[in-house]
């Protein structure tokens, strides 16, 4: 679903991501782990092109990010995302919060986007909140919604940046477990993320990246269990 070919990303004479080769497959669920600034973010922006890759390749349920402006809208309509902070139109409910994309991006009819958006918002577990202005809604609410929102373009393959970074603890369960769903009913994710618990408990893979490098790449238990290098055991010092 996501083939990382010698793939490096540049900021000026920055060298941000190290030439990565990495397949990630469907159903998987990837876990990215490492230090703020290891490049993280940038990863995950590029596979959804908002970034652009500065040499080798990167495909997307083999599209190429460096193909056609029309190639580009097809992975970005491919690759939902979830950002640390949910992003939430104000002025619109949480139910024309999530039909906006199935009608700007699918061009689906009012009526399909409703229910559309409706059955999402269900599944989230906000059948109730569906009328409530993000202003209304709780933090964990709100990230509910922009995950709702993500999955009413249908897309292939789900990208989470820190979800849960913005979000005080008591709320944090009710996201994860929403992704948890995803995961268990087989969508390939790439979530970036400070919860060992979930790595260990839904990641089918830990990668973890330091300074631009992916140092290691394996299962995440054994990872976690017996952390193979100082980089890594220092940084799960710091996480816990
Ligand atoms: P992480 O998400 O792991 O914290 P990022 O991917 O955000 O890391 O950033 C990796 C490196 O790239 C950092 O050194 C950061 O300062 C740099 N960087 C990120 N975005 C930009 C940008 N738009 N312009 C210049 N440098 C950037
Ligand atoms: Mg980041």
């Amino acid at each position: 679903m996501i083939e990382f070919k010698q793939t490096t990303k540049r900021f000026g004479s920055h060298l941000v991501l190290h030439p990565l080769e990495l397949a990630i497959g469907s159903g998987e669920v990837a876990v990215v782990v490492g230090p703020s600034g290891s490049g993280k973010s940038t990863m995950l922006r590029c596979i959804n092109v908002l970034e652009t890759i500065s040499d080798g390749d990167l495909r997307v349920d083999n599209i190429s990010v460096r193909g056609s402006s029309r190639d580009i809208r097809r992975i970005r309509l491919e690759a939902g995302m979830v950002f640390q902070q949910f992003n939430l139109f104000p002025h619109l409910t949480a139910l024309e919060n999530v039909m906006f994309g199935p009608i700007r991006a699918r061009g689906r009819s009012r009526a399909e986007a409703c229910e559309i958006a409706a059955a999402l918002l269900e599944k989230v577990g906000l059948a109730e909140r569906m009328s409530h202005y993000p202003s209304q809604l709780s933090g964990g609410q709100q990230q509910r919604v922009a995950i709702a929102r993500a999955l009413a373009v249908e897309p292939k393959l789900m990208l989470f940046d820190e979800p849960t970074s913005a979000l005080d603890p008591e709320l944090r369960q009710e996201v994860l477990k929403v992704m948890q769903t995803l995961a268990v009913e087989g969508m390939t994710m790439v979530v970036v993320t400070h919860e060992m618990s979930f790595a260990r408990r839904v990641g089918s893979r830990l990668l973890f990246l330091d300074k631009g490098h992916l140092v290691h790449d394996g299962n995440p238990v054994e990872l976690l269990s017996a952390p193979p290098s100082d980089r890594f055991r220092d940084f799960l010092q710091h996480v816990h």
